[in-house]
C-alpha cells in the first residue's frame, strides 16, 4: 500500500478540496472560479463566556463557516464536542454547499461548531452557551442569510434556544431562523426521521441496481443518535435485517437480525447499547469490518481510512454521516468494487426536509408527514439518478459524480450572477 500523509489524510477540509480539485480538473472548471468556489465567503470565531453551574467562569470556542450564497441563504449544522476544529467546520461548510446543490434546493452552504464536552454540561450550562453563541453571530444568521439545523450534539432543544434568542433580538419571532425545531415551534413533521430516512430511500435504490431484496439485505450501522437509530428503526421497519449497530462506546451484533424497536428501548432505558441481551458485543470500530451487505457509517467523519477500507466486507456504503471516508479509502473501495452512496448525497435528507421546514415556516401552512416524506422520496430519488448518471456519463465513482453535478451547478449560478467589486 502506498504511504500516506496521515494528518491530511483525516482533514476534513483537505479531503473535501482533494475531491474538488478532481471533480473541477473532470469539468474544466478555470483557475479562477475554483479558487472561488473552494474558498469560503466568510469565517466567524466567537469565544463564549459561561458562568457554570459552580460559579467559575469558562471560556468556550466557537465558529460559525459560511461557504456559500451563490444559490440561496447559508444553510447548515451545528455540532459541540470536544474534538471540533475549524479545520472540520470549513470542511463542512463546504459540503453543505455541495449537498444542496446535488438535492437542488435553494440554499448555500454553512457549518457550525463549538469545541466543549457536552456529556460534562449541565442543560442550564448548555442553554447559557447556546444562547451567548447564538448572540455573537446573531447579524449573520437569520432566514434570508444563514439558517443552522441540529448536528452532532445539538438536537431540537438547542434549536429552540437559537429561535427564541434570535427572536429576541430582532423583537418578533422567527420560525424560519432554525430547522429541526421542535414541533411546536413550527417544525415540521418528518425532519426528526428525515436523514434516516433518506439513507434508506437511497439504500432502496442501490438494491434497485444490483436487483436485491430488502428481505434478503443484511445491514450494520455505525452511530445510533439522530441519523443511525432513524435508519436502523426504518431500515427495519421496511423488512432489512439489521444485524450490528454501535454508539461510541460499544456495538452489538446478531447475525440473525437485532430487534430494533427492542434496542432502542434498551437503549433509552440504559443509555447504553452494552449487554443488549440475544446479541454479542462488538467494537464501534470493529463493526465496520463484520460481514454484512450494507454498511451505513451514521457517526463521524474518518471512520473508513486507508487502514481499514481493505477489510470493509459490505458491497453497498450509505454514508449516513458527513466524511466518514478519506479520499485514500475512496480509491480502495472502489478498487474492490463497493458501491459508494457519497455523503452528500445519502444523508441529503435531513436537509432536504430542512429546507421544507423553512419553506413551511415562512408560508406560515404546515404539511402533512405523509406529503413531507413523499417530496423527499421525489427529491432524493432524482439526485441519486442524476449522480449515478453523471458518474457513467463522464466515467467516474458516484462521490466524484456528485461533486461534478453540485459544482456544475453552483458555478452556473456564479457565472449567471457575475463577481461584484
Ligand atoms: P448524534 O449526536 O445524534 O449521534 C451521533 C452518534 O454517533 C451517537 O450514537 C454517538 O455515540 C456515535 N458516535 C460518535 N462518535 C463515534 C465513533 N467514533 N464510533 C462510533 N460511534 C460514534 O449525531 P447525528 O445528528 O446522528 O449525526 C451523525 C452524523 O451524521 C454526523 O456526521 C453528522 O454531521 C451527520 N449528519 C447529521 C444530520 C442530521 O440531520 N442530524 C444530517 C446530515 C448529516
Amino acid at each position: 500500500m502506498t504511504p500516506v500523509d496521515t494528518d491530511k489524510e483525516f482533514s476534513v477540509f483537505d479531503s473535501m478540496a482533494a475531491r474538488f480539485d478532481v471533480a473541477a480538473q473532470k469539468l474544466g472548471v478555470n483557475d479562477g472560479l475554483c479558487k472561488y468556489l473552494r474558498t469560503p465567503n466568510r469565517e466567524i470565531i466567537v469565544h463564549i463566556p459561561v458562568l457554570m453551574d459552580n460559579g467559575r467562569m469558562e471560556i468556550f470556542d466557537g465558529f460559525r463557516v459560511q461557504h456559500s450564497i451563490a444559490r440561496g441563504p447559508c444553510k447548515g449544522g451545528l455540532r459541540y464536542g470536544p474534538n471540533v476544529t475549524l479545520d472540520e467546520i470549513r470542511g463542512l461548510a463546504a459540503e453543505m454547499t455541495w449537498k444542496c446543490a446535488v438535492v437542488n434546493i435553494p440554499f448555500g452552504g454553512a457549518k457550525g461548531g463549538i469545541i466543549c464536552d457536552p456529556e460534562r454540561l449541565s442543560q442550564a450550562e448548555l442553554e447559557k452557551l447556546t444562547r451567548r453563541y447564538t448572540a455573537e453571530i446573531l447579524d449573520y444568521i437569520g432566514p434570508e442569510r444563514d439558517v443552522p439545523a441540529p448536528d452532532m450534539n445539538t438536537n431540537e432543544q438547542t434549536m429552540a434556544w437559537i429561535m427564541d434568542t434570535y427572536s429576541m433580538h430582532v423583537r418578533h419571532t422567527v420560525t424560519a431562523s432554525v430547522t429541526g425545531k421542535p414541533l411546536d415551534l413550527g417544525g415540521s413533521l418528518g425532519r426528526h426521521s428525515a436523514t434516516g430516512r433518506g439513507c434508506m430511500i437511497v439504500a432502496d435504490q442501490a438494491l434497485k441496481r444490483f436487483g436485491r431484496e430488502r428481505q434478503r439485505t443484511r445491514v450494520i450501522v455505525q452511530g445510533f443518535g439522530n441519523v443511525g437509530s432513524e435508519a436502523a428503526r426504518l431500515m427495519h421497519e421496511a423488512g432489512y435485517k439489521i444485524i450490528g449497530v454501535a454508539d461510541i462506546h460499544s456495538g452489538v451484533l446478531n447475525t440473525n437480525g437485532l430487534d430494533v424497536p427492542e434496542l432502542l428501548e434498551y437503549a433509552r432505558v440504559n443509555k447504553t447499547l452494552e449487554d443488549f441481551p440475544e446479541a454479542e458485543p462488538v467494537g464501534s470500530q470493529e463493526i465496520l469490518e463484520q460481514d454484512c451487505d450494507v454498511l451505513v457509517p451514521a457517526a463521524t467523519e474518518n471512520v473508513i481510512t486507508s487502514r481499514n477500507a481493505g477489510r470493509v466486507k459490505a458491497r453497498i456504503l450509505v454514508e449516513g454521516a458527513n466524511s466518514p471516508t478519506t479520499p485514500p479509502a475512496d480509491a480502495i473501495l472502489f478498487d474492490r468494487g463497493v458501491f459508494v452512496v457519497p455523503d452528500i448525497l445519502a444523508n441529503a435528507g435531513g436537509v432536504t426536509v430542512s429546507y421544507f421546514e423553512w419553506v413551511q415556516d415562512r408560508q406560515g401552512y404546515f404539511w402533512p408527514e405523509g406529503m413531507v416524506n413523499e417530496r423527499l422520496k421525489h427529491i432524493q430519488v432524482a439526485a441519486f439518478n442524476d449522480v449515478v448518471r453523471y458518474g457513467e456519463k463522464h466515467n467516474v465513482h458516484n462521490r466524484i459524480a456528485a461533486y461534478m453535478l453540485a459544482i456544475d451547478r453552483v458555478a452556473l449560478t456564479l457565472k449567471l450572477r457575475g463577481i461584484y467589486a
